[in-house]
């Protein structure tokens, strides 16, 4: 049957419902940034906090654009990390608890397979073997997929992720929070061939990142500059370019490496539009495929783990929702403490 999805790994409260025969039935999303906006960042007692207030109503909301009552659900899946501690608790022990009063299967999601999936939902989804580009708001990863999971880490990031380098280049430049999709923005009105910056590692073999030397130089251009608004989105379009070409190049490397003639890319920095240009251009060129995420499901959402929970839940995957006592038990068999 249907699979509820549940993520609340850091400020986006998502819920959604995808059946294994009819496909994604219903999803609904509660971004908190405005409430963090305030702090300049995700304050993590405030995001507990409000994944407790708006998490049953949107359970609630996406049953019923689905048509579907606690009845007709066949499993829960929820994000189980990685993120933030307290948030991730109020999606699982909702989540948990559901599954258990219900006599249902709970499936904890790794929020990173989430991602890695979220191409999935589309149609036409791609077939393992495959690549896929993990960039989000706190990893930037390169996968070789065997299967569904089966991935091997070919490739991290030695210091910032791609989005974290988004969003702490907009912060230097002034940019109010959440700066990422902001500067991704401003990048668009920047003249090319006014700032060029580094492509960081791809002047060496390897298909590990590093971004944190690129904000540097970002900064020290955007110091010495005249500040002037064009000169901030030229340096915006300077920055973007340098992050994107990178992210290609390594791309380019990893399917060279593997063989795979599939590339996925996902995670929140997948909806960058330079980004999806390039890498669309680059596939139609040297004969690989690209597949992305719609726009809405590259950042955080309940439809990637209500998906990656139906593919577990569909071949027997799922944690023990059952309270065991034990009639027999070896007191020899306990773990020792001291
Ligand atoms: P993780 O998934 O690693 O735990 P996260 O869940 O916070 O991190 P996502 O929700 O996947 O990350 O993505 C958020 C990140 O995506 C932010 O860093 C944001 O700046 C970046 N981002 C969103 N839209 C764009 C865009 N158009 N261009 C560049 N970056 C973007
Ligand atoms: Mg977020
Ligand atoms: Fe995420």
């Amino acid at each position: 049957g249907p699979v509820l999805g549940v993520e609340t790994s850091c400020d986006e409260t998502g819920v959604a419902v995808f059946d294994p025969a009819r496909g994604l039935l219903a999803h609904t999303l509660y971004s908190q940034i405005r409430m963090h906006a305030d702090y300049g960042g995700v304050v993590p007692e405030l995001a507990s906090r409000d994944h407790v207030r708006k998490l049953m109503p949107l359970v609630r909301e996406t049953l019923a654009r689905a048509g579907l009552g606690v009845a007709d659900l066949g499993g829960v899946a929820y994000t189980a990390g990685p993120g933030l501690v307290g948030a991730l608790l109020v999606g699982a022990t909702a989540a948990r608890a559901l599954a258990w009063s219900l006599g249902l299967p709970a499936i904890g999601v790794h929020h990173m397979e989430g991602h890695l999936l979220a191409p999935l939902l589309e149609a036409d989804p791609p077939e393992p073997p495959f690549v896929a580009l993990l960039v989000s708001g706190g990893h930037s990863m390169l996968i070789e997929v065997a299967g569904i999971g089966r991935y091997t880490l070919l490739g991290d990031t030695l210091d910032d992720a791609a989005g974290e380098a988004f969003d702490k280049t907009a912060k230097l430049m002034g940019l109010p929070y959440p700066g990422g999709p902001a500067l991704a923005r401003l990048a668009e009105q920047g003249r090319p061939g006014v700032f060029r910056f580094a492509r960081p590692m791809t002047d060496r073999p390897g298909l590990d990142f590093s971004f944190s030397g690129l904000k540097t130089q970002v900064l020290l251009a955007w110091q010495h500059s005249d500040r002037a608004e064009q000169t901030r989105a030229d340096v915006a379009r300077a920055f973007e370019e340098a992050i994107v070409e990178t992210l290609a190049i390594k791309c380019r490397r990893a399917l060279a490496q593997t063989g795979a003639r599939r590339l996925v890319i996902a995670g929140g920095v997948g909806a960058n539009r330079r980004l999806r240009a390039e890498l669309a251009e680059a596939g139609a060129r040297e004969g690989f495929s690209v597949h992305f995420p719609r726009l809405e499901f590259c950042t955080d959402n309940g439809a990637m783990i209500a998906l990656a929970g139906a593919l577990r839940l569909a071949v027997g995957q799922h944690e023990t929702p059952e309270i065991r006592v034990r009639p027999r038990w070896d007191l020899a068999s306990l773990p020792p403490v001291a």
